[in-house]
């Protein structure tokens, strides 16, 4: 067995094509889609996310506009900012680029862009469709959950009655991905730090799904070849100067029925989500 490799770019391609017809129906009735990501000092992994992002929005012919402030802005500044933002009608998303300085740390960050230009789907009042469980991908849900479950939809996977593990509980995937995952049916367990026996839990899963941000953590001792496993790898770490996934890819490939490719597995599908809902963000403001 050679795991099947999940690839992005089909997904992306196949979204794509309707955000350009999406964007074009937009710009017919006067208004380009516009997105606007609040960067705070000079970051390098966030100048090479931000690119990412940029590329894609022009792609699909929106507006991209970098609001670059300053490592030392006050909390008081940044707030005003973010209000001006909010109020300001030729932005229909915003996004507040992580991480920021630790001055700006302890605001209560999900919550400072308005729901309707929530693109990163990180307010309370996105949040909670999860909770109330929605299963509508067209909703403004955080972007890396809502992109597994598209690449998943893509190739197949079924997620219904299936044993999912998700290791990590962060507020930005392994949280809203679990919950996503158990709307869909699955019956998920959110493994973390503190979890006992972490490879018996992944031996009996049906699918793995990994954003721990270790690099390699996961070898072929994870996986039990008679469960045929599905891994999703989120992780995105530095090895040796390369960009590489929380799985050893290699090691794992004839014990696991298939795998995200890191790079070109989560990260672009995350991407595409943000551009996803951007689109869905203006569409909703010029309904009112
Ligand atoms: P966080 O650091 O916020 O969370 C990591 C989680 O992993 C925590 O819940 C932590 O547990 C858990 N964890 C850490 N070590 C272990 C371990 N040895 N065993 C089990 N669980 C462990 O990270 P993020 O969620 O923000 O990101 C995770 C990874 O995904 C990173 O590599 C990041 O770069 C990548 N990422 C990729 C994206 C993409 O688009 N591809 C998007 C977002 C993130 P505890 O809570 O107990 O500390």
């Amino acid at each position: 067995m050679t795991a099947r490799i999940l690839a992005a770019a089909p997904v992306v391609e196949q979204i794509k094509k309707d955000l350009i017809q999406r964007c074009e129906s937009l710009k017919q009735q006067g208004h380009t889609p516009s997105m606007c990501v609040v960067l705070v000092g000079n970051n390098p992994a966030s100048m090479s996310y931000i690119r990412n992002k940029k590329k894609m929005c022009e792609e699909i012919g929106a507006q991209f506009r970098l609001e670059h402030l300053d490592e030392t802005i006050s909390a008081d500044e940044f707030l005003k900012k973010m209000e001006t933002l909010n109020n300001d009608p030729s932005i229909n998303g915003i996004i507040i680029q992580l991480p920021v300085s630790d001055e700006l740390k302890n605001l209560a960050l999900p919550n400072l862009v308005k729901p309707s230009k929530d693109i990163d789907g990180f307010h309370g009042m996105n949040t909670q469709n999860l909770y109330l469980g929605s299963t509508d991908l067209s909703l403004l849900l955080p972007c890396t959950p809502k992109g597994i479950v598209n690449l998943l939809k893509f190739y197949q996977v079924e997620l219904k009655g299936k044993n999912v593990v998700v290791v990590g509980r962060s507020l930005i995937v392994g949280k809203p991905l679990s919950m996503l995952l158990s709307n869909f049916d699955a019956t998920v367990t959110m493994a973390h730090s503190q979890t006992k026996n972490l490879r018996d839990l992944t031996r009996q899963a049906d699918i793995v799904i990994s954003a721990i941000g270790k690099a390699h953590f996961f070898d072929r001792s994870y996986f039990a070849p008679e469960k045929h496993t599905i891994v999703v790898d989120v992780g995105m770490n530095s090895l040796g100067g390369k960009l590489t996934g929380d799985v050893d890819q290699h090691d794992v490939m004839d014990v696991v029925r298939a795998i995200t490719p890191v790079p070109g597995g989560v990260g672009p599908m995350t991407v595409v989500s943000l551009i996803q809902n951007l689109i869905s963000a203006t569409e909703n403001q010029l309904k009112g």
